[in-house]
């Protein structure tokens, strides 16, 4: 097959980020774009991530477009069904089922100097040429399983938390979770409930913080039916967020609630001191994402199930070995083991200018200006990408800014008749000073391994800031960043100054979303 498709606009991904960029072009009066998809529907990560007890662990209110609010009197923290039901609903609304190419992977995105467009090969053979390419992937969907010794030996059924074997019945089996992150958090007490004995490998303990119920008690539900109730509670997690928990990535008395609360939350589920110790981390509080989880602990004290901390030496026929030589069996293994979270677009070839690979130029780690840009990629944008991924609020916020942003150059590109535009060397240099600058005052460069680092230790992923920073250095005109290129530039014109406050644009006025 080798067809070709010419479009003005071209996103990979159809979860948050891909959708709400289609809903962006769609206000903005633009038909010509798809919306590339690996999978059969909409919805990324909550597509595929189906592990019994999967649910959001921010409050719905603020997890959902500013332009879609999700407005439920009952739900506090929704369930993967129901976010995946409102993407879908937001697919529909906006009318973007006719731009979806689904079960459609791209394999290389190359830029053509000579026209200034992007160059997209699926992996079904089809060719589509866009002006403009955006990559919407987000940053946890490849999913990671250690190469542990003897793991193709295990006879029982195997599986990673994101990619749920629903064929299995856990009823009277003997599973096996590996790690302790958000994920495993999630699904411990629901296969608890079911499974003979579940044995939980701990490599390293997560700090654990309490979650409310996930239903409104009957007097919120009240309040939530008072005019603008909705929208002041949206607004209300959105600075409450910023307040409480965008400090505790700064070392230092700011995460001492944070720190505090979670020792009195394990000191309240787990009476076993042993067990207690085991589970308190040795490192600050937001060194590694927070496992937002209320009842993760006191599984964790059922009789059928165990901590395990020895770390394990082998996987068996039938199950698992630890280092101290114990082996424990299983008929069923989860890998709650998280994902290759800083391997950006990968496995993408991605070519900019000149031919230079993308995977080359981010060997040591991927970097972007705020998240969204790259030197040497004209007319390429990132949803979620380098050091956007906010790890103590609303990431569709978060992407929302983005959108924006991107919609901001769009406009700026045609006005001012250029071809192509790109981030300037010189406004990348100020933002990486900037970013090296705000991360040296976190906890996260002092940190172990975690999936907000790359593996040579360059902390990757995650925002080191508030939300309302990202909204403000997200307000500034792209004038103030990118340069025009032309069709055959070897170079970008000179960058022009960044300025500091340049004239707002309606998109990227700050609002609680
Ligand atoms: P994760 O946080 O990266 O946790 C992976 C776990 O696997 C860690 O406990 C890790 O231990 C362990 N592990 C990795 N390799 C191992 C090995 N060789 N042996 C033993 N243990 C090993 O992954 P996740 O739980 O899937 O969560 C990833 C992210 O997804 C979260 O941080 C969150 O941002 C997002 N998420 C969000 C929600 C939500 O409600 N919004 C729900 C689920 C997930 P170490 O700590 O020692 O590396």
């Amino acid at each position: 097959m080798d067809k070709q498709l010419d479009l003005k606009v071209v996103i990979v991904g159809g979860g948050f980020g891909g959708l709400g960029m289609g809903v962006a072009l769609k206000k903005a009066g633009i038909d010509s774009f798809a919306i590339v998809e690996k999978g059969g529907d909409v919805g990324g990560v909550w597509r595929e991530n189906t592990y019994p007890g999967c649910s959001c662990d921010v409050p719905s209110h603020l997890y959902s477009f500013s332009f879609a609010p999700y407005r439920s009197a009952k739900t506090r923290y929704p369930s993967q069904e129901r976010i995946l039901a409102y993407l879908r609903g937001v697919a529909d609304t906006y009318d973007l089922l006719p731009h979806l190419r689904l079960h459609t992977t791209v394999v290389e995105a190359s830029y053509r100097e000579d026209i200034a467009r992007w160059e997209l090969t699926t992996g079904t053979g089809e060719h589509i040429v866009a002006d403009l390419l955006v990559f919407a992937v987000g940053q946890l969907h490849r999913r990671y399983v250690p190469d542990i010794p003897g793991r193709e030996d295990f006879t029982g059924a195997a599986f990673h938390s994101a990619h749920w074997d629903h064929r299995q019945n856990l009823r009277g089996r003997d599973v096996a979770v590996v790690g302790t992150g958000s994920s495993a958090g999630q699904l411990l007490p629901k296969i608890a409930a079911d499974a003979r004995t579940v044995t939980v490998y701990q490599r390293t303990p997560h700090w654990v913080l309490p979650k409310p119920a996930a239903e409104f008690g009957a007097i919120s539900r009240w309040v939530l039916r008072m005019p603008g109730a909705h929208r002041l509670y949206r607004q209300a997690l959105y600075y409450g967020a910023d307040i409480a928990l965008a400090p505790i990535v700064h070392r230092g008395w700011s995460a001492r609630p944070a720190h505090w609360l979670a020792r009195i939350h394990l000191r309240r589920h787990v009476s076993d001191p042993a067990l207690r110790a085991a589970l308190t981390p040795d490192y600050p509080i937001g060194s590694k994402r927070i496992v937002f989880d209320s009842r993760f602990h006191s599984t964790l004290g059922r009789e059928n199930v165990e901590l395990v901390t020895d770390p394990i030496a082998r996987i068996t026929r039938n199950g698992i070995e630890t280092g101290d030589g114990t082996h424990r069996r299983a008929d069923v293994i989860v890998w709650a083991t998280g994902f290759r979270a800083s391997e950006f677009l990968t496995p993408m070839t991605v070519r900019g200018r000149g031919g230079r690979l993308l995977r080359e130029q981010w060997s040591d780690g991927a970097e972007a200006f705020l998240g969204l840009a790259v030197p040497g990629f004209p007319n390429a944008f990132l949803i979620a990408g380098p050091n956007s991924f906010n790890p103590a609020g609303s990431n569709p916020g978060m992407k929302e800014r983005q959108i924006a942003y991107i919609m901001a150059c769009l406009r700026w590109r045609d006005a001012i008749g250029a071809p192509a535009i790109e981030v300037s060397g010189d406004a990348m240099r100020q933002y990486r000073q900037w970013l090296e600058r705000a991360i040296a005052k976190t906890v996260w460069p002092a940190a172990g391994a975690s999936w907000y680092k790359h593996e040579k230790g360059r902390v990757t992923n995650p925002w080191p800031a508030s939300a309302r920073t990202f909204a403000r250095m997200l307000h500034h005109h792209p004038a103030a960043a990118f340069v025009p290129v032309a069709a055959n530039d070897a170079a970008p014109v000179t960058p022009l100054p960044i300025h500091r406050h340049p004239p707002t644009h309606d998109e990227a006025t700050p609002t609680a979303s």
